[in-house]
């Protein structure tokens, strides 16, 4: 008799490690912004409260008609999905069969492998360059028959790093046509380089291109779960076939709508953070810190080894950063935190 069992594979699955939360610490784990919900958004959230005894719309169709026309793309190329981290899964599991590859650099966004894995996709791994970007020569020639998508994260957790408008056009024309190029635009509304792109931009002249945006990051709802997706009208029907019926609630949808209607509050909020970035990073360097370029509401400190050092100096402080095995990602938070982590910095190199 065969037993029960979990998929044995499974015990090679990386972990998603979340930020650390701990009581009375500042957190600087999780790239969220400090700032909480905008008085109008959370009486939408109130509001929405009285209706939870029924289920929520399962296509978002209101969310996603007020994003076709905020955007200026046809309704049928939405999708909308638990965040975004649950739309990369339903991107594999919309193009990729079994054993089929899913490429992306590394170190890159962690719930990549994890997804890639949980759908039998096989990862494909690109080292990052010596400057910590995405290497998109190495990523073109490890392409193979094989190949079903890429994960472009612009601009790249954890390093900050971002491909401008004519690398990632050189990139996006290199690619073959039956490969579906993801461009994970997570924190779009922090770059402050005019050479950056939009993403969405490609998805009007490219059937292979498909972005992702998510309300977790700028938007500030991280805890009620909705982002979504631009692609041709067939894959993103495909991602709505995947779906998990229900999965973005109805709270999520109205606050993400609510969140659109006060996007020039929370945009202003975005251009303080990418302030504060760029005054943290320049202070940084001014310590003698590596700390790449960034474009996002985070800095990234390649320590290597002594990274783990770095993050329980923090933590003595009541700091939480953010280890990885190559370097720590810092989340931008309010000028009085960032001075708190700029003075520990120093004292760490003292
Ligand atoms: C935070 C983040 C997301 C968004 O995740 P949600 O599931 O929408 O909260 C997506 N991609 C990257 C690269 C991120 O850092």
């Amino acid at each position: 008799m065969p037993s029960l069992a979990p998929r044995p594979d499974l015990d090679s699955l990386p972990k998603y490690v979340p930020g650390r939360t701990i009581q009375g610490a500042i957190k600087l784990a999780s790239n969220e912004v400090p700032g909480g919900p905008l008085p109008s958004v959370r009486a939408a959230i109130t509001e929405a409260m009285g209706d939870v005894n029924r289920y929520p719309d399962s296509g978002s169709h209101a969310l996603r008609e007020r994003l076709a026309a905020d955007l200026d793309v046809p309704i049928e190329h939405l999708a909308v999905g638990c965040g975004s981290v649950s739309l990369c899964q339903q991107l594999i599991q919309a193009v990729c069969g079994p054993g089929d590859e899913a490429m992306f650099a590394w170190r890159s966004f962690e719930a990549y492998p994890i997804v890639t894995q949980v759908a039998h996709a096989q990862p494909v791994k690109v080292p990052l360059t010596s400057s910590h970007g995405l290497d998109l020569d190495a990523m073109l020639a490890a392409i193979t028959d094989r190949t079903k998508l890429i994960f472009v994260c612009n601009p790249n957790n954890p390093t900050g790093t971002v491909l401008t408008h004519d690398e990632l056009a050189r990139f996006i024309d290199a690619v073959p046509s039956h490969v579906l190029v993801v461009l994970d635009e997570a924190y779009k509304e922090f770059v402050t380089d005019a050479d950056v792109p939009d993403g969405v931009e490609f998805t009007r002249t490219h059937q292979n291109v498909a972005v992702l945006r998510t309300f977790s990051k700028a938007y500030g709802l991280a805890g009620l779960r909705v982002g979504y997706a631009v692609a041709c009208a067939s894959i993103a029907e495909a991602l709505r076939q995947v779906y998990v019926a229900f999965s973005v609630n109805a709270i999520a949808q109205v606050a993400a709508m609510a969140s659109l209607d006060a996007a020039d509050e929370l945009m202003a909020r975005c251009r303080e953070i990418s302030g504060e970035r760029d005054r943290v990073r320049t202070a940084l360097v001014g310590m003698g810190y590596e700390i790449p370029v960034t474009q996002a509401n985070f800095v990234w400190f390649p320590l290597g080894e002594r990274t783990a050092a770095f993050a329980e100096h923090m933590l003595d402080r009541k700091l939480i950063v953010r280890p990885f095995p190559e370097g720590a990602r810092v989340t931008i938070g309010t000028p009085e935190e960032n001075d708190l982590f700029l003075t520990a910095a120093q004292e760490f190199l003292a």
